[in-house]
């Protein structure tokens, strides 16, 4: 039968089983779409970036001799939603079965699916092939248990895909140099730019504007930097290998005030298109790193790897285990509003003041950046999660709800109450001051809990614990700082200058 094949935009893996012959039957479809401009307020690289990397996408199967339909934004034939669009072409077109991968987003899942009861064609789904475990995988692995321990996860990937392994133990029988690569960044030397591309995208944000499409942030039309292709990401990595791998682990945490980038690879957005397979991309830079040993220790390879066949894979698990539960949890009952600055970066809080600018400018924060500054403050001042994960969402480059929320409402913000974190990820000054350089030029004084100087990470920091006690009083990972909390002599001076805070947040 005439059958008609849909690749999402995060599904552009041309390693797929689908296209490894021509068939005349088969034609593909690519949409751009409002649906998918709309359900968020994306940052505009972002869009920018999917829709090229879909564009050429779609080229590189025209010229490989694939049937294509790809419909650009402003088509006249676009109906600007999956469903309709879909039905329309196969009832046109005289299509006789439709085929999709499996999304990795349950929005998507759900669409798909009621569209496949819709259809009076025969539907088939099939697996992306992209990822090291099937959906279910890691919900069978820890069937019953309440946490989710990560490293027991990632120590079976490495078994399972035999990565930095001698025989069944972890080569130098260490499985994790997590410990080592804790370094503060003071070395303008070391610096290396940034791997990027200067690609001219005027016309997609004219076709933006054209239709419409609200977006957050920064770009420079005549330089759009992200790599859009698979050649471009493949350079990607080997710039990664050579330049960043010595010293990624190191400064994995760190974070510093002259460059957005440090050691980071950049790599997630390629990854999360699925442009790039994480298998591929770890056993080349362990492939690289077996003939550069005098150069590059292993905690940097190690540190590198846990990220992606661990945490990553293991993010990915976590989505398809609790969703859709998942996507309402609110542990602390946090109600409040981000504050304003989190789209203009124009606060006195340095650390925020560049956490926040940079990701305004180029789409990417690091990981430390998401985690213990803007995601350490949401926490602080008790955010609701739902406003957190749509502007972690909308902001960056790499943001794809199963990797976005897993790490926001999990990791970040403890709205799971601990499925994939342990503990609440929160920090004074005291972190924020021995990762980076961001205290040193700020208006806040890193030192001072109270008076009007005082940074607000360290009052609200003990707010956070007081006011929130019921909850994790009982934690055993907790119990010292709640006996700090009852020793101390200022406490009802700190918590008077958090509550301060808390109800001028806008001004801070
Ligand atoms: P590198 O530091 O070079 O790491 C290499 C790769 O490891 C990344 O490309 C990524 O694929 C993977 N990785 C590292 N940490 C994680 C993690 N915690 N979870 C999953 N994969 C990881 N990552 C996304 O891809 N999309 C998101 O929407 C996203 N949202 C986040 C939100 C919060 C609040 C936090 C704390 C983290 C989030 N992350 C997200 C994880 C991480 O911050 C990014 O993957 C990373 O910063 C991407 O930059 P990079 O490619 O230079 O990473
Ligand atoms: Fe951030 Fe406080 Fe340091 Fe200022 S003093 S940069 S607000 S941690």
């Amino acid at each position: 039968a005439k059958t008609l094949r849909l690749i999402l935009g995060d599904q552009l893996n041309q390693k797929h089983s689908w296209f490894g012959e021509v068939d005349s039957d088969v034609t593909y479809l690519l949409m751009e779409m409002k649906q998918e401009t709309g359900y968020v307020r994306h940052h505009i690289q972002k869009v920018v970036g999917f829709f090229l990397a879909m564009r050429h996408f779609a080229d590189w199967l025209a010229a490989h001799g694939h049937q294509v339909v790809y419909y650009r934004l402003d088509d006249q034939a676009n109906k600007q939603a999956l469903t309709e669009n879909i039905k329309s072409l196969i009832a046109e077109q005289g299509f006789g079965r439709f085929e999709y991968q499996l999304p990795d987003e349950y929005r998507l899942d759900q669409q798909l699916r009621d569209l496949s009861e819709e259809l009076e064609v025969e539907v088939q789904a099939c697996d992306s092939e992209h990822f090291l475990t099937e959906r279910g995988f890691l919900k069978d692995f820890f069937k019953g248990k309440k946490t989710y321990l990560m490293e027991t996860f990632y120590r079976a990937m490495r078994k399972q895909y035999n990565i930095l392994m001698d025989g069944d133990e972890p080569l130098t029988g260490k499985w994790n140099y997590d410990h080592e690569n804790r370094n503060k960044f003071k070395d303008p030397l070391l610096l290396i730019p940034p791997k990027v591309h200067h690609r001219d995208v005027t016309d997609i944000v004219a076709l933006l504007e054209k239709m419409e499409v609200e977006t957050i942030g920064k770009l420079d039309a005549k330089q759009f930097a992200w790599p859009v292709t698979r050649v471009e990401s493949l350079g990607l990595v080997t710039y990664f290998c050579e330049k960043l791998l010595p010293y990624f682990g190191v400064y994995q945490d760190a974070m510093y005030t002259d460059d957005a980038f440090l050691f980071h690879s950049r790599l997630s957005f390629a990854m999360n298109a699925k442009i790039l397979s994480p298998i591929e991309v770890v056993e080349q830079v362990e492939q690289y790193w077996y003939s550069h040993q005098d150069a590059i220790s292993i905690a940097q390879v190690e540190g590198f790897i846990r990220q992606i066949i661990g945490w990553r894979e293991y993010m990915r698990g976590v989505y398809w285990a609790k969703m859709p539960d998942y996507a309402s949890l609110n542990f602390f009952d946090h109600q409040r509003k981000l504050p304003s600055y989190f789209w203009t970066g124009k606060t006195k809080m340095n650390c925020l003041k560049h956490a926040i600018g940079q990701s305004l400018d180029h789409a990417y924060a690091h990981h430390i950046q998401r985690l213990m500054v803007t995601g350490n403050f949401a926490l602080l001042a008790g955010i609701h999660p739902d406003e957190v994960d749509a502007w972690y969402l909308g902001i960056y480059i790499d943001a794809i709800e199963w990797v976005e929320i897993t790490n926001t409402r999990g990791m970040s913000q403890f709205a799971d109450g601990g499925i994939v974190g342990t503990k609440p990820y929160v920090s004074s000054a005291n972190y924020i001051d021995k990762m980076s350089n961001y205290c040193e030029g700020c208006f806040y004084k890193k030192n001072l809990i109270v008076g009007d100087k005082a940074c607000p990470f360290n009052s609200l920091y003990w707010h956070f614990y007081a006011r929130n006690e019921a909850q994790l009083a009982k934690n055993p990972r907790i119990g010292m700082a709640y006996r700090t909390l009852a020793k101390m002599k200022d406490k009802e001076a700190i918590l008077k200058q958090a509550e301060y805070y808390l109800g001028n947040l806008e001004e801070l």
